[in-house]
Parts: C-alpha cells; sequence; structure tokens
C-alpha cells in the first residue's frame, strides 16, 4: 500500500520507535502521543478497519495487545490503560490502517472512560428491540477469510485499498 503511513512504516521506508515485532504485527510508539508510553499495535497486512480483517488475525492482534500492554503499564507505572480502536472516520480514525491504541492512563490525566466520548439521546426503550435485532445479525457478516483478502482482483477504476472501505 504505498500511500499508507503505516505500510511505509511496516516496510521500514519510514522510521518508527518500534517495540514489538512478530510475523502478524508489530508495535511502535505513537509521533503524538498522548500520555507517555502511548503504542499503537497494527497488523503488517493493510485492512482498513478492523471489521475488515479476518478473525484469526484479530485474535493474533488481540494477544500481542495484551502482551504489550502489561510491559507498557509496567515500564510507565501507569494506574490503567485505555485500549481501543477507531473504527471509521466518525469514530475518528485517521489512518486508515487499523491500529489497536494502548494509552497509559493517570489518575487527574484530564482523560475520560471511551463509554463517555459519545453523547448521543437514547430511547431505553428501543433497546430490547436493538438486541433482537443485533441477535439475529451475528453470524450473517462472518469475517472475510485471508486467502480471500488475498485473491480478490483488484476493479479497475476502484480507489485503492487504503481507503476507507466505505468511500
Ligand atoms: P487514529 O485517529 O486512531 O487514526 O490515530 C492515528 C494515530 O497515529 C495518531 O495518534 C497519530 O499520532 C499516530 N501516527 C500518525 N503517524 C504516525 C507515525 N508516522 N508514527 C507513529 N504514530 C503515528
Ligand atoms: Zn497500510
Amino acid at each position: 500500500m504505498e500511500e499508507c503511513i503505516f505500510c511505509k512504516i511496516v516496510e521500514g521506508e519510514i522510521p518508527s520507535l518500534k517495540v514489538y515485532e512478530d510475523n502478524n504485527c508489530i508495535a511502535f510508539l505513537d509521533i503524538n502521543p498522548c500520555s507517555p508510553g502511548h503504542t499503537i499495535v497494527i497488523p503488517r497486512r493493510h485492512y482498513p478497519l478492523l471489521t475488515d480483517m479476518p478473525d484469526d488475525l484479530v485474535k493474533d492482534i488481540f494477544a500481542a495487545v495484551s502482551l504489550i500492554s502489561r510491559a507498557v503499564q509496567s515500564v510507565t507505572n501507569a494506574q490503567g490503560l485505555t485500549v481501543g480502536t477507531n473504527v471509521g472516520k466518525a469514530a475518528g480514525q485517521e489512518v486508515p490502517h487499523v491500529h489497536i491504541h494502548i494509552i497509559p492512563r493517570f489518575e487527574g490525566d484530564k482523560g475520560a472512560a471511551i463509554q463517555h466520548i459519545v453523547r448521543m439521546p437514547v430511547n431505553k426503550e428501543e433497546l430490547p428491540g436493538y438486541a433482537d435485532k443485533i441477535r439475529s445479525a451475528i453470524g450473517k457478516f462472518p469475517s472475510p477469510k485471508e486467502e480471500e483478502k488475498k485473491e480478490a482482483p483488484k476493479e479497475k477504476g476502484k480507489k485503492p485499498k487504503w481507503y476507507f472501505s466505505n468511500e
């Protein structure tokens, strides 16, 4: 992915403060950290969104996230961590290559809990309906298999994959 900054980091074309690598993912320090030790974990292969990734790779990357999180917390003496990923532009994702943020948290760091970053009015009477719909939707959207992704033909006139998939 020529234009993707994180692909360039994977390829070593631009520098990073790398802290971890294995066959499937790498981790490096965020260039614009929001607390000391703010680390980013990415798959080596380019996927725009977490939801684009094959399940096996999601398992691998979150195992790495957990491993790296323990090291980050220990080294920074953080009292807690916020671990998460922005999925899509509406959620604040700026780099369209999947990445999981590991953010060390400290008492008085002026941050918030992730469930407080969005405030939309929700009619609680509608919640059982949402639960029903989500339950029946599960399984209808399986993750793409690694092989299908590899062999997907490039369609003429389509934007390259490093764009968000809904563009
Ligand atoms: P997001 O809004 O989740 O897409 O966040 C992208 C993150 O990537 C931001 O926290 C940036 O500071 C970080 N970032 C962008 N470019 C680089 C880079 N070259 N090296 C390290 N981190 C980067
Ligand atoms: Zn990429």
